[in-house]
């Protein structure tokens, strides 16, 4: 018997219903999230006749996305009628904002209560973090509330109550990071904190925040769809990274149907120390995974795969493992990006020393790799990578056992 069949027993004992399947939706859906398609559709089950559904979606998807109302009231190219049975079935409401933090470096992270309702003994709750600095503003997005991997290194991983976010709550993040920050016509930017120069508040998205992203493809799919349409919120799909611990099979699906930019969550060069830092690994081995990366659709120099290195002191920090890494990325087009632990309270691991930070990242440099170290942001809010983590409540060794378990048996 092997510790994998040991762990499985108490993984099916203690998880009877998933959250999600206990979950009740809203009884007045929010129209946040829904493709034009699903948009003609509640439309239509309104009795919107089919020969003006094209035009009427195109009316609202620009109030929705483009001017960002919150009321139906303020569509005013939409007919009164319209305007007036629209809130008998529908909202347009967003995740609600529960706290706002903003770091000294102007890192902002917000805690969103998911609507509907639960027979969980917590709130469904994600974090959504925006990280500025003086050209770009990046939003890292959640994708599930905590995660079924249980990577040892993450905050996330520790989390009990996981389900999928529904597209609607991914697009609201967005929705809510744009509100916040002032980013509709005519509206405020608040004062405090840091915000790019140019025009636009949020530039890039990275899928980067809790959950694992290509464990809810059709919703992350469908969300970042909606955040690229150019008649929208428009982010380009060049600025959206989706970052994955290794689900292999969705890979090749997310360059397909996505296009986006992908980021893969490595942290080491051999099976045997991945197997215990990403417990995914024991499902698909780094080959597959690089082989995956191998054929990712559109990767190219210019739009190169990220690696994400964890920088973990005494476990995968050392030259050899740099020189592994190099080996490793062959023929793939790479970039490197080393990000220094991020310790949480509880943590098993520290943060590498500075100085062999920097050998390693002159190792990868020597290479030919740009090695970024990617700077911590807001660690003082508990902002940064992997510290995101709704719930404080932590998990004991053994569910931790099971839950991983279960992730390796779906
Ligand atoms: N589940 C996805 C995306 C979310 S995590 C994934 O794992 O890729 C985003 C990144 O933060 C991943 O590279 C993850 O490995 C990294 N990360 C997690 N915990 C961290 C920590 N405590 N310090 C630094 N990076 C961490
Ligand atoms: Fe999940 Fe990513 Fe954290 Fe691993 S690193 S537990 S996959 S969120």
């Amino acid at each position: 018997m092997t510790t994998l069949d040991i762990a499985t027993e108490p993984a099916t004992a203690f998880v009877e219903k998933t959250p999600l399947e206990r979950y009740v939706a809203p009884a007045k859906p929010s129209l946040i999230g829904l493709s034009r398609e699903a948009l003609a559709d509640a439309l239509g089950s309104i009795g919107v006749p089919e020969r003006a559904r094209k035009m009427r979606v195109q009316q609202i998807w620009h109030w929705i996305y483009f001017r960002g109302v919150t009321d139906f009231a303020a569509m005013s190219s939409v007919s009164k009628e319209l305007r007036a049975t629209l809130p008998e079935h529908f909202t347009l409401a967003r995740p609600e904002v529960v706290a706002e933090q903003v770091s000294v470096d102007g890192t902002r992270k917000w805690l969103l209560r998911l609507p509907g309702e639960t027979q969980d003994e917590r709130p469904h709750e994600v974090e959504t973090v925006y990280i500025p600095d003086s050209e770009r503003g990046t939003l890292c997005v959640s994708s599930q509330v905590g995660c079924t991997l249980t990577c040892t290194f993450c905050h996330t991983g520790t989390q009990r109550l996981v389900r999928n976010l529904t597209a609607g709550e991914i697009v609201g993040q967005i929705m809510v990071a744009r509100d916040r920050l002032g980013e509709w016509p005519g509206a405020t930017r608040p004062t405090d904190g840091v915000i790019p120069s140019g025009d636009r508040c949020v530039t890039n998205i990275v899928m980067m925040g809790m959950g694992e992203p290509l464990y809810n493809f059709e919703a992350v799919r469908d969300a970042l769809l909606v955040a690229s349409d150019n008649e929208g919120i428009g982010i380009s799909r060049r600025r959206i990274t989706l970052s994955t611990s290794g689900v292999v099979p969705n890979i090749e699906r997310a360059g397909a149907e996505i296009g986006c930019l992908l980021a893969v969550s490595l942290h080491a060069v051999r099976d045997e120390l991945r197997n215990e830092l990403v417990p995914l690994n024991r499902k698909y081995k780094i080959t597959e995974l690089l082989e995956a990366c191998r054929n990712y659709p559109g990767a190219s120099n210019a739009r190169r795969i990220t690696f994400e290195y964890v920088m973990l002191k005494g476990v995968n920090d050392s030259i050899d493992d740099a020189k592994a890494l190099v080996r490793l990325l062959k023929g793939i087009p790479a970039k490197i990006n080393l990000i220094p632990f991020n310790p949480w309270p509880g943590s098993k691991y520290e943060c590498s020393d500075w100085e062999q930070i920097e050998k390693f990242s002159q190792v990868v440099f020597d290479a030919g790799y740009a090695s970024p170290v990617r700077t911590p942001r807001g660690r003082d809010i508990l902002a940064a990578c992997g510290q995101l983590k709704s719930a404080t409540e932590k998990l004991s060794a053994r569910e931790r056992m099971a839950l991983r378990a279960m992730a390796m048996t779906d």
